[in-house]
């Protein structure tokens, strides 16, 4: 691929709007948008005939679990930010609970030396924050980390915060974003001690959103909300689960002036409770994919924007992991290679506009994070974007999947889009099944908001 090249003719979607036309890019940065058809193309510009194919700035998913360092086995960064950008994802912010957790500004650090090494995609790391760890949080560069992240509930390898003085003093003195995972731990521990004595070891997956109910998510939610409303906190949820917790969201205010936002993820949007006694283990989250009604309202909580953003919990967990009885099998699941096709698929039901998805998985991101310069097709914004076929059907199978772990809870789905081109800062990285190795990411930056 030469340094100057011509997206042509294709069917771009960015701020609200879809229209045909050319993007000119110049190395990293997209120069120029040309709106119109059968433009002619400039001299010394290599072409890439798009041809009707929809561009869509690439997906920056801010919730992932790359597992490394210290848990290789399920998966690392390099295989996942290989799925990623098969899955038109250009930049990923990852969470801290790995093995060590990031709990230092050196282990964090060290993190992004990693990426540095091995990331296809963009990237950023989440700080981590535990009960003992406030003086290093404070150290956090906000221009240059997307976050401090708290778990307000266990989760796998996780870095509980249960102790209330320590969450009031980061509530109240963190002054960059704070990433919350919120489920009540008593009311999980009570629910879980309860069950297995009713049903010990015959327990199977269908109970997963009993023991981590929709109780225990409202509890913890409520609590941050009314902590972040006392200090001024800039908080945002993540993976909201259940309608209930919907009434703490507000769609009334700019996304740039909310201090308060949510996060919801493709599963919850996808499955509900129905789907337990076919997937079992492997529809197995935290937290816990709950029934229909919820999945619905979700759907209508992030078509009026009382959510900001879809992101995915990519959490990948080896096949032998998963398929232990229920008590033992680890909670995540992998998801970034499917994402933006899952949310493409519900355009194809009509559930959801193209530009509404774009908005939800690119644009808001950008916004919520402060990202400098990406997440839209604008000049003199990075050259991340995604060319997709938008009716190109597959089916989701482990011969296609590309994660390390091997597997995906969409296994015979049948998705109608198909990733077909992603570029990360001007670079061709996924090229219809094929993927450019060398190719690295950046580290990315944020301006505040
Ligand atoms: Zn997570």
């Amino acid at each position: 691929m030469s340094q100057q090249f011509i997206i042509k003719q294709a069917r771009i979607v960015n701020e609200g709007r879809q229209f045909t036309g050319d993007v000119y890019v110049s190395g990293e940065v997209i120069e120029k948008v040309l709106e119109g058809e059968n433009l002619p193309a400039e001299k010394g510009w290599e072409v890439v005939a798009a041809d009707g194919l929809f561009l869509l700035p690439g997906v920056i998913d801010e919730h992932v679990h790359f597992r490394e360092p210290g848990l290789e086995y399920k998966a690392d960064i390099f295989t996942e930010s290989r799925a990623a950008v098969a899955g038109g994802v250009t930049s990923f912010m990852e969470m801290p609970n790995t093995h060590p957790p990031a709990l230092t500004q050196e282990l964090l650090e060290e993190k992004y030396a990693l990426a540095a090494e091995k990331s296809l995609a963009n990237y950023s790391f989440f700080m981590g924050a535990s009960n003992d760890n406030l003086v290093e949080v404070l150290k956090t560069d906000p221009s240059r980390v997307c976050g401090v992240k708290v778990f307000m509930g266990s989760s796998t390898g996780n870095i509980l915060m249960d102790d209330k003085e320590t969450l009031e003093a980061i509530f109240s003195k963190v002054p960059m974003l704070i990433a919350t995972h919120c489920e009540d731990e008593e009311t999980i521990q009570n629910n879980n001690t309860e069950f297995f004595k009713l049903q010990g070891l015959k327990v199977t997956a269908s109970v997963h959103p009993k023991i981590r109910s929709a109780e225990a998510c409202y509890l913890s939610s409520s609590e941050a909300v009314s902590l972040a409303r006392k200090f001024g906190t800039r908080l945002h949820i993540l993976h909201l689960s259940t309608a209930r917790e919907m009434k703490l969201f507000d769609n009334d205010i700019p996304l740039k002036e909310k201090k308060i936002t949510a996060e919801v993820c493709v599963h919850h949007l996808w499955f509900s409770d129905k789907d337990y006694p076919a997937k079992g283990n492997f529809i197995k989250w935290n937290p816990a994919v709950k029934t229909e009604a919820d999945r619905l309202a979700l759907f209508d909580a992030l078509l009026d924007g009382r959510l900001d953003v879809v992101a995915t919990d990519h959490a990948p967990h080896t096949l032998e992991e998963k398929q232990q009885p229920y008590f033992k099998a680890p909670s995540g699941g992998p998801m970034v290679q499917h994402s933006l096709t899952a949310m493409l698929e519900f355009v194809h039901q009509k559930k959801i506009t193209v530009e509404k998805v774009v908005e939800k998985m690119c644009h808001n991101p950008a916004i919520l994070f402060g990202v400098q310069k990406r997440g839209f097709i604008r000049p003199g914004y990075a050259a991340d974007l995604v060319l997709v076929d938008m009716n190109k059907p597959w089916e989701v199978a482990r011969s296609n999947v590309f994660y390390k772990c091997g597997w995906s809870p969409f296994e015979g789905v049948r998705f109608h889009a198909e990733v077909q081109m992603t570029f990360v800062n001007g670079q061709m990285v996924y090229n219809r099944g094929t993927i450019n190795e060398n190719i690295r990411g950046e580290r990315l930056l944020f301006s505040g908001r």
